[in-house]
């Protein structure tokens, strides 16, 4: 139940009103507004997945209430990264009007392309990379290059006259990152000594004492995991994290094995991380999944979605039967296979 709130006060001229559609209190369906003379700017547009007691429920939008009046005033929607917590939304934003331009980085807008082709959009988009400066209506944007568990995420400075807010949608500090792209705390610090009267910077776990792992040190345990591994191997991470499969299917083709992708939108976004370069996949090594069943177990690795244990992902499914792909049956005396350490590694959101 929500309780009635009285209409906000008309904006008083230079000021910058910023209004969070969602993602505060709650890791999900990210999009927050910014006004200023009259103009909106929205950033990030994502859902948020239902849970165990929201039985039939597919996905669970920003309310759009507070702008659907307001269309007609947005310049843009810019996109910090291509998770669906930050652009699953967007195809549902732009039923409502098609021609709002959409800004994000090559990858970003790439995956939300993808997922607006399946609803028949085709959008206005903007390219933008780390360094760029560009104006929106009266919004002047900066972007900055931040490190997370996608490839080409970007945080956004948004100047007006009212002041200078700094988003930084979701990061990671990862030192040393496979792609050599660090968050960029120079241009942070660049911004922090011009003034930043708002810092809207990412919380996720950001009261857990210490370090989130370096990716790169995914890697040896994965090849260990996949070296010893008697027969089949399933792997399951975001269908996004770009890093995370690349370690994989280099540990697997290091292994003999070929890689068979699970799950629909790990199949489409591994595609296009391929073919823009992010991902380096050897020649030969994917295999189709109904393919994948005629090779011997231990010449195979599944990549399967479902690591955060989502009921409709392939992970789950394969684990309840509902998918080609069953578990393996190991009999009483196979199990457990004493050369198959359990080995978890780190996931981030
Ligand atoms: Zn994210």
């Amino acid at each position: 139940m929500s309780i009635p709130l009285a209409d906000p006060e008309p904006l008083a001229a230079g000021t910058l009103r910023v209004t969070p559609i969602g993602g505060l209190g709650e890791i999900g369906r990210n999009m927050t507004t910014f006004e200023f003379d009259g103009k909106i700017l929205i950033v990030d547009c994502g859902v948020l997945f239902p849970e165990e007691h929201q039985p039939g429920v597919d996905l669970i939008l920003p309310d759009f209430e507070p702008i659907r009046d307001r269309l007609d005033d947005v310049v843009g929607i810019v996109l910090t990264h291509g998770h669906e917590d930050h652009i699953g939304a967007v195809p549902y934003l732009l039923r409502l009007k098609k021609d709002i331009p959409v800004i994000g980085s090559g990858l970003t807008l790439a995956l939300v392309e993808a997922k607006l082709k399946e609803h028949r959009i085709k959008a206005f988009t903007m390219t933008v990379t780390e360094g760029q400066k560009e104006k929106v209506g009266p919004f002047d944007l900066e972007f900055v290059a931040v490190n997370h568990s996608i490839p080409d995420a970007l945080a956004v400075a948004i100047r007006t006259p009212a002041g200078l807010v700094l988003a930084t949608g979701d990061f990671k500090m990862d030192q040393l990152p496979l792609d050599g792209r660090l968050t960029d705390l120079r241009a942070f610090s660049r911004l922090g000594e011009e003034g930043v009267d708002l810092f809207l910077v990412d919380s996720t776990n950001a009261d857990v004492p210490g370090f989130t792992p370096l990716e790169r040190a995914i890697g040896p345990v994965l090849d260990q995991v996949i070296a010893k591994a008697p027969r089949r191997v399933i792997v399951a991470s975001f269908a996004s994290h770009v890093h995370r499969v690349q370690q994989v299917l280099d540990a697997a083709a290091a292994h003999g094995r070929r890689v068979a992708l699970l799950g629909r939108s790990m199949v489409r976004n591994m595609t296009i991380a391929e073919e823009l370069g992010y991902l380096t996949v050897p020649d030969g090594l994917l295999i189709d999944y109904k393919k994948a069943r005629d090779l011997p177990d231990d010449r195979i690795v599944y990549m399967s979605t479902g690591s955060q244990g989502e009921p409709m992902a392939v992970l789950s499914r394969m684990a309840n039967l509902d998918h080609a792909i069953e578990p393996g049956r190991a009999t009483p005396s196979s199990w457990p296979p004493a050369s198959s350490p359990a080995t978890r590694t780190p996931s981030t959101g």
